[in-house]
């Protein structure tokens, strides 16, 4: 059970965190921290929180739990303010896409704190952000990956592993490299090709016409580049390299995708397609 939590950040992850707890009877009090005035209300008439702080030292005040759910790239700037004024007991833990440049700024600015900090972050989501999109079942019998260092304290751990599972969530732990080598492949190489067969398409003389005739497949296929831009632009640059090394291996493959198509090599197409359908079939058959 959680007394207060302070939630940082209360959009599309931040609420969802909220509500599930909420739901759930594991906390208390919730106060929610952002920037905009218009949001944090927006969060108090919807219920998802109880209390908004524009200071953030007067946030986590007395909080025994404080989740970081800000972009990425806004994580060093909360980090920073939050070392010299977390209190005493209290755990900290995150929910970002890329887990190594989160370490990274976490560990100096935390200071000995920073056995006091969990690293994680919930695969779960969805292409639209803000609290008004947030939804209390989002983590229902979805993985959340800890990836905890090797100071990361064993009660903190299991304080945010128990947090995660009252929201629904199933646990998991892994190295942060291999997080974010793991995730540059299921998730950030995904968005970056949809936003990138958008734009395409956008740009392409016909786009009128290619749109009005969009398919299902096209919808589908795209539907994460309606994602937050700035968002996505954080995570490609904090997860540069591993995200570079997915992107190369994809540029290759569809390389080699056009030169079957070139040499008219349906065996090549049949025997390629075959093999991905398989893996995607399976890949329904588990979730
Ligand atoms: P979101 O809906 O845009 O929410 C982000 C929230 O952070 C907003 O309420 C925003 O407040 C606030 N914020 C941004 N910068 C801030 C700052 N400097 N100080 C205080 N508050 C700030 O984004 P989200 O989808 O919840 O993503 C949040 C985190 O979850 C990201 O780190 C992302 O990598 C991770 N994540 C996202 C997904 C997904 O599918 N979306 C899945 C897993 C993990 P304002 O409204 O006032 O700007």
């Amino acid at each position: 059970m959680i007394n207060k939590l302070t939630i940082i950040g209360i959009g599309l992850i931040g609420g969802s965190l909220a509500r599930a707890l909420r739901d759930a009877g594991y906390v208390r009090e919730i106060i929610g921290y952002g920037r905009s005035i218009g949001n944090l209300q927006q969060a108090m008439e919807l219920g998802v929180i109880d209390r908004a702080e524009v200071s953030l030292p007067d946030a986590v005040r007395g909080a025994d739990m404080i989740v970081l759910a800000v972009p990425v790239g806004n994580m060093a700037e909360i980090l920073n303010v939050l070392g010299p004024v977390l209190p005493d007991n209290s755990v900290v833990t995150d929910v970002g896409s890329v887990k190594g440049s989160v370490i990274a700024t976490a560990r100096p600015a935390l200071g000995a704190r920073f056995a006091h900090f969990v690293p994680g972050h919930p695969i779960a989501g969805t292409e639209q952000s803000g609290v008004a999109a947030s939804l209390p079942d989002l983590f229902q019998r979805r993985r959340v990956i800890l990836t905890p260092e090797p100071e990361t304290d064993s009660k903190a751990l299991a304080r945010v592993r128990a947090m995660w599972e009252a929201a629904g969530a199933e646990v998991a732990m892994l190295p942060a490299a291999d997080h974010d080598r793991i995730l540059a492949v299921s998730s950030h190489l995904p968005h970056v090709l949809a936003y990138c067969l958008m734009d395409m398409v956008v740009r392409h003389d016909d786009h009128r016409a290619i749109l009005e005739n969009s398919t299902g497949g096209f919808r589908d296929t795209t539907r994460i580049a309606a994602s937050d831009p700035v968002m996505w632009r954080d995570i490609c640059l904090a997860n540069r390299d591993a995200l570079l090394d997915a992107l190369r291996q994809y540029h290759a493959d569809l390389g080699a995708f056009v030169e079957a198509v070139e040499r008219g090599d349906g065996k090549w197409l049949c025997e390629t397609f075959t093999r991905a359908k398989h893996a995607r079939d399976g890949l329904n058959k588990k979730i």
